[in-house]
């Protein structure tokens, strides 16, 4: 049997010590416990244990989960995964961030569809580091012209930049990606832009990220335990 709420305790020890050696505050990073695959129940027992944001990345299990765990009012939800264009209205009614927004016909749908009784959304770009032409995410040449577009759109917030590296055990080439979102999010900035999260770091890269500058850690396996084959 898994206990979440044990595993939540060792990940923010690792936050602590991570911080700690870079310098920097514990209160800087945000962390969002990413549930993809794993049952209401999970998601409520590390809530009980403090946990207040999580990650989801398919849409209809997490509007499943949301409707199951409505009763926990302060709860905050981040869409971290692929979007489909005409899938994005629950997006805008459900949650409080996306992560995943890497074309402007998603961000403008967002824009027309969130309700204006709420807050705006709180928007990341998702960045290609790599160029792979199999994952998704805006080239970093082309994220200053997006950012920009997507600024203006009424009822959205864009917060910064969001990436998912290469998945490699060589800490050289985590820095190297890391470091290259965190410096495209400083050259936004330079530009008149006030984008104040760089989404970075899953389990078994977040002390990289946390050294790189990450504000939002996004961690499922440390939390939830491995998944299985979806
Ligand atoms: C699954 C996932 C995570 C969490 O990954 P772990 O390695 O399990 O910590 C983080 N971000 C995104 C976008 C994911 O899809």
């Amino acid at each position: 049997m898994i206990l979440p709420s044990k595993h939540l305790k060792k990940v923010l020890q690792r936050i602590q010590q991570a911080t700690k050696q870079a310098n920097r505050e514990t209160e800087d990073i945000r962390l969002i416990a990413v549930s993809k695959t794993k049952p209401a129940a999970d998601v409520e027992q590390v809530y009980l244990a403090g946990q207040r944001e999580f990650g989801e990345n398919y849409l209809q299990e997490a509007l499943d989960k949301i409707a199951a765990l409505h009763h926990l009012t302060d709860i905050k939800w981040h869409f971290i995964g692929a979007i489909q264009s005409n899938k994005t209205r629950p997006i805008a009614e459900h949650f409080d961030w996306v992560h995943s927004v890497d074309r402007l016909k998603i961000a403008r749908r967002l824009a027309e569809q969130r309700p204006p009784e709420l807050p705006p959304l709180n928007i990341c770009l998702q960045v290609n580091l790599s160029n792979e032409d199999s994952k998704s995410g805006v080239s970093i040449t082309e994220v200053p012209a997006l950012a920009k577009q997507v600024s203006q759109l009424k009822h959205l917030s864009l917060r910064g930049l969001m990436a998912i590296p290469l998945k490699t055990d060589d800490p050289a080439q985590q820095h190297f990606y890391f470091h290259q979102l965190k410096h495209c999010l400083d050259e936004l900035n330079s530009q008149g832009m006030q984008l104040d999260t760089l989404s970075m770091g899953m389990s078994n890269d977040m002390e990289v990220a946390i050294a790189e500058g990450a504000t939002m850690i996004r961690i499922g396996t440390a939390i939830f335990g491995e998944r299985s084959a979806k």
